[in-house]
């Protein structure tokens, strides 16, 4: 019998993965924040509606609450990192003894935080370069086609189900070195969201502030090094520049979510990294003071900081 996919958050990713999943013919259950979102699910057909190259598809997934009995032996995360700790503190009761957890959160610090939740689960951390947005409730367009990078920082022997992800189409690699991985990106995302927030442009915008990204990519490999990420410092200022290039055209996330008025995941990526400073002694002035300013930028909006 093959193994359920509990997929826990219909949003952008989520719905991505859910719908690749169902359509290679794997089981799989929508988990919904409660009986209002699953009654509107159901009323919508059940189905989750994914773009891909203009082209749509429906793709029928089952779906269900929290507090469902079903146990769950395999489940997916795909919330954002300031939900994920409590949503998957809601399902404890129904993971099983041998239960096995994907985190698709960006930043670093959630990732622990569900882990020391969740001690008997195998926890397995993603970093994606997939790029989706949900258009509406149950319809995800499939923007950017990219890779996943899994690993599982306490143990590097691959599990059992990476041959799903292949029978789905989701191009992916088993590494064991995760945390670089989402270190370097953390990292990209530090030297590039934040400033784009605070100038209020794209990601090319910056190629107007050379001086102030080359002194936060300086500050970064050295916290970096500190931190035992020394390989995720390599290149860093040549690889922020080429990314700033590259996407020039683009607003960066966390410019969407401000611009939008929603929540940003500030305490998973600049605020991990400041913190991390803090804890290694590792002297990081501007980065502490684009903390600041983005704080207080935040706060101005009437956004949440935390
Ligand atoms: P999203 O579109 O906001 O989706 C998050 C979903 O989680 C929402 O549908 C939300 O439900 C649901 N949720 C939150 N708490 C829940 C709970 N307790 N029970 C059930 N559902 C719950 O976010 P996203 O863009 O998919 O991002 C997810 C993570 O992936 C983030 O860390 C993000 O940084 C990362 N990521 C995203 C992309 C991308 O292209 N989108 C790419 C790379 C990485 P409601 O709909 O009811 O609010």
């Amino acid at each position: 019998m093959p193994v359920t996919w509990h997929v826990l958050g219909a949003g952008s990713l989520g719905s991505l993965w859910a719908a690749r999943l169902a359509r290679a013919g794997l089981p799989v259950r929508l988990i919904l924040r409660d009986a209002p979102r699953l009654a509107a699910y159901e009323t919508n057909g059940a189905a989750i509606t994914l773009v891909e190259h203009g082209v749509e598809q429906r793709v029928p997934v089952s779906a269900q609450v929290a507090d469902d009995i079903e146990p769950i032996k395999r489940l997916l995360v795909a919330c954002k990192a300031y939900d994920a700790e409590q949503a998957v503190a809601n399902l404890l009761p129904r993971l099983s003894a041998d239960a096995e957890l994907i985190l698709l959160q960006n930043g670093l610090g959630s990732q622990d935080a569900v882990a020391a939740r969740a001690p008997q689960a195998r926890c397995t951390f993603a970093s994606s370069t997939e790029g989706a947005f949900r258009e509406q409730d149950w319809r995800v367009v499939f923007a950017g086609h990219g890779f996943t990078w899994l690993g599982d920082p306490r143990n590097p022997m691959p599990p059992s189900w990476l041959p799903d992800l292949h029978a789905s189409g989701i191009p992916h690699q088993w590494t064991p070195d995760i945390l670089t991985r989402l270190w370097r990106k953390l990292a990209l995302n530090c030297a590039i969201n934040p400033l784009t927030v605070l100038h209020d442009c794209r990601n090319g915008g910056l190629q107007q502030h050379p001086c102030e990204v080359a002194t936060l990519c300086s500050e970064l490999g050295e916290l970096l090094t500190c931190c035992g990420q020394p390989e995720a410092a390599l290149e860093l200022h040549s690889e922020v520049e080429r990314v700033i290039q590259a996407t020039a055209a683009n607003y960066s996330s966390m410019h969407q979510d401000v611009s939008q008025g929603r929540r940003t995941e500030i305490s998973y990526l600049l605020g991990y990294a400041c913190a991390a400073a803090q804890r290694h002694r590792c002297a990081v002035p501007h980065l502490i003071q684009l903390q600041k300013r983005l704080v207080e930028h935040l706060v101005a909006q009437g956004l949440r900081i935390d």
